[in-house]
């Protein structure tokens, strides 16, 4: 048996145990091995029921002597257990709603219970609420691994399916008995410096800590063990980015000419003087583009700040180098809204935009594509279809991104495969946290468009209840008859539309029908097709529409200047993150702008959610929030978005352990003790992380 047998091999897993653990990703010993615990108990206080003291944690092994489940008030039950140990005096167990351990603990079972001890002030007699308990077997009285569930500290692991933490316990125990020590895969030099465990002795003391370990900083994954390990798999990953992102720097690219005529067709295509910020990222991109190597430049900048008039700018240079320009939205609609902007900006250089996305007939693709692969589309805007095996360009020069956090790793493969290693800009108006940058766009070089353009007035942001509609509608009238156009946004949930639709299009026969029949409405959703998508958007720009009803997919790029109104209608539905976008969609003319938030009944982290949103209009801040209040993997939707599944480390938690380890990976690329001792790492990374990480293109 080594770290590579897959679990089922392995003595007591078995067939039905394997898959249970297979559903937790577990597959092999190793990663049974690096499954840590998520809590520790202390255990080693293990006492006879006569000498327990009301108010202390302790651990009792009993027997069970009757039990019996009271019906409260309600639909509440309450079980109740006695359990008799040597000392024959009793314990009693409660635990509401229980009924389900009647099969459980039955009278005779012998259990091990771990919980706060307590005095019952009505029978005199001592109790334990809701302890933690373990029912012991024969074996465990019979030497065996009895050592292993108490009079320890006890970890405790997640359970797979029907493993239970005790019986993972076992599984990991017997394992570590098993294995002889496995050689330490970290630098030595980087393991003297920062002092840090060897790796055996640290897998062991994660799952089976030394007695005397402090139990609080277990719990907060600071031991020297957890600690070393969650340091170990950030030093990977960013080993890994580094590579990436150096390999992708040597390959050979397009050089760029920035030349006068460039500059002059930038000059005459800019409808504002770009600001100080604008004109800094366009030097940093401009620069990248005339290096002989692709570019890969994650361009960041609150909504509004103006990134797409900087990915003009750029495309222009790629063009008037002969080349052609990609542009990928991930949504239809901001797709067709890109095509406006961009087309709007091109006409009066002589630029043909063309627009190509999945809602288009067959025969309308047939035929842009053909064009794109002529070459007689020098920008083309699109969505996924852009990505398709069949679309080919005659010299994709530059790929512009935007709203990276919905595409992945493979997306950006995918795009860089359809040219000669073509330069790739990657827009987001999310502000990722810097340590989820850090970790997702570890090879991304990054610009950050820190400034707005002048003359705009922070959005002033309320939340009223939905019972309180009506004074909503007051204030939209008042706007529109000041001249302004408002926007009425439903949230479309987990992916399905269907729901977000209906609410829309309800409120819009109510809005035209009942409460502004005099005015112009228009509505919006993913169910129209793109040409009336197209015209919608297009009248509202126009100011032909006063009200905007819409689903989320106006969420991203929408441009109306004159808008200053944006209802959010289910407020609390949304992410933070979402309702910053979707309030970035005003505030972008002169005119005073508000942002309401109508909201239904709000649970703790949906008041503090709205919360954030009133008080705040930081992006950086209300992502941050956001992180916190949903968590990473919640905070970008899915998995697709790239982001690495770790083990032990936890973004959150351990930014400083990540920053720590950004830095020693690329102090030890850059300086290695031995050359030989950077090419084992670099065999080692590819053998064990490139896979996990996605990091397809290591080494
Ligand atoms: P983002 O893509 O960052 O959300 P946009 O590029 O869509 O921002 O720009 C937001 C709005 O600001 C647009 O109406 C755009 O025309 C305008 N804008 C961009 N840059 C400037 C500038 N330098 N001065 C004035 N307005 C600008
Ligand atoms: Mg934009």
């Amino acid at each position: 048996m080594d770290l590579d047998t897959p679990l089922k091999y392995v003595k007591g897993v078995g067939p039905a145990r394997a898959q249970m653990l297979e559903g937790k990703g577990l597959l092999t010993v190793e990663d049974l091995l690096a499954y840590p615990p998520f809590r520790y108990e202390d255990r080693s206080n293990v006492k006879t029921i006569s000498q327990l003291a009301p108010g202390e944690m302790a651990t009792v092994v009993a027997e069970v002597a009757s039990a019996k489940t009271a019906r409260l008030r309600g639909r509440m039950d309450l079980f109740e257990a006695r359990f008799r140990d040597v000392s024959r005096v009793t314990l009693i167990g409660k635990w509401f709603r229980g009924d389900y351990l009647k099969t459980l603990l039955m009278p005779g079972v012998r259990v091990a219970l771990f919980g706060k001890i307590e005095l019952d002030g009505f029978s005199g007699e001592l109790s334990i609420m809701h302890p933690e308990f373990e029912i012991l077997t024969q074996a465990d009285d019979e030497g065996g691994d009895s050592t292993l569930h108490l009079g320890r500290i006890v970890p405790i692991h997640e359970a797979a399916g029907k493993v239970t933490p005790r019986v993972m316990r076992s599984l990991i125990w017997r394992l570590l008995e098993t294995l002889p020590p496995q050689p330490d895969p970290l630098p030595a030099t980087l393991r003297q410096k920062l002092k840090l465990p060897d790796f055996w002795q640290a897998v062991r003391e994660l799952h089976f800590p030394r007695g005397g370990e402090d139990l609080r900083l277990l719990n907060s994954f600071r031991s020297p063990a957890q600690f070393r390990l969650i340091f170990e798999e950030f030093f990977w990953l960013q080993c890994g980015l580094r590579l990436r992102r150096s390999n992708v720097r040597l390959q050979p690219g397009i050089a760029f000419d920035l030349s006068d005529r460039a500059r002059e067709r930038i000059k005459a295509m800019l409808p504002f003087k770009p600001t100080g910020a604008q004109k800094r990222v366009l030097k940093e991109i401009a620069t990248d583009m005339s290096a002989p190597h692709p570019m890969n430049r994650l361009l960041q900048g609150d909504v509004g700040s103006g990134k797409t008039l900087v990915a003009a700018e750029a495309a222009i240079i790629a063009i008037e180098n002969g080349c052609q320009v990609a542009v990928l939205a991930p949504t239809e609609i901001l797709a067709a809204q890109h095509y406006l902007y961009f087309k709007n900006l091109f006409s009066k250089l002589g630029y043909v935009v063309g627009l190509l996305t999945g809602s288009m007939t067959a025969r309308e693709k047939t035929k842009m594509k053909q064009l794109i692969e002529a070459g007689l589309i020098p920008i083309a805007i699109g969505t996924h279809a852009l990505l398709e095996e069949d679309v080919g360009f005659k010299r994709l020069g530059l790929a512009i991104v935007d709203e990276q956090h919905r595409f992945g790793v493979v997306q950006r493969l995918k795009l860089m495969e359809k040219g000669v290693h073509p330069d790739i800009l990657v827009m987001t108006a999310t502000p990722i946290p810097r340590t989820l940058a850090m970790t997702l766009y570890g090879d991304l070089d990054v610009s950050v468009i820190d400034e707005m353009p002048p003359g705009r007035k922070p959005i002033v942001t309320r939340s009223v209840p939905e019972d309180r509609i009506e004074q909503v509608w007051t204030f939209v009238k008042r706007e529109i008859e000041s001249g302004r156009q408002v926007y009425v946004v439903y949230p479309v949930i987990e992916e399905s539309e269907t729901a977000a639709f209906k609410a829309a299009e309800k409120m819009f026969t109510h809005l035209s029908g009942t409460v502004f029949p005099e005015l112009r409405i228009g509505l919006l959703h993913g169910r129209l097709n793109s040409s009336d998508k197209e015209d919608t958007m297009l009248r509202f720009k126009r100011g032909e529409l006063d009200i905007l009803v819409s689903t989320t997919v106006i969420e991203v790029g929408v441009d109306v200047p004159n808008a200053s109104v944006m209802v959010i209608e289910q407020a609390e539905r949304f992410g933070l993150a979402q309702l910053h976008q979707l309030r970035g969609r005003v505030g972008r003319g002169a005119a005073q702008s508000y942002c309401i938030l109508v909201t239904g009944k709000l649970s703790d982290t949906g008041r503090e959610r709205i919360r954030t949103m009133v008080d705040s209009t930081d992006g950086f801040f209300i992502s941050e929030m956001d992180m916190k209040l949903r968590g990473p993997g919640e905070f970008f939707g899915t998995k697709q978005a790239g982001l690495p599944a770790l083990r032990i480390a936890n973004i959150l938690r351990d930014t400083e352990l990540l920053e720590l380890a950004r830095r020693e990976a690329s102090d030890f690329l850059d300086h290695p003790p031995a050359e030989a001792e950077r090419d084992r790492v670099l065999a080692y990374l590819r053998g064990h992380w490139q896979q996990r990480y996605g990091l397809a293109r290591v080494g």
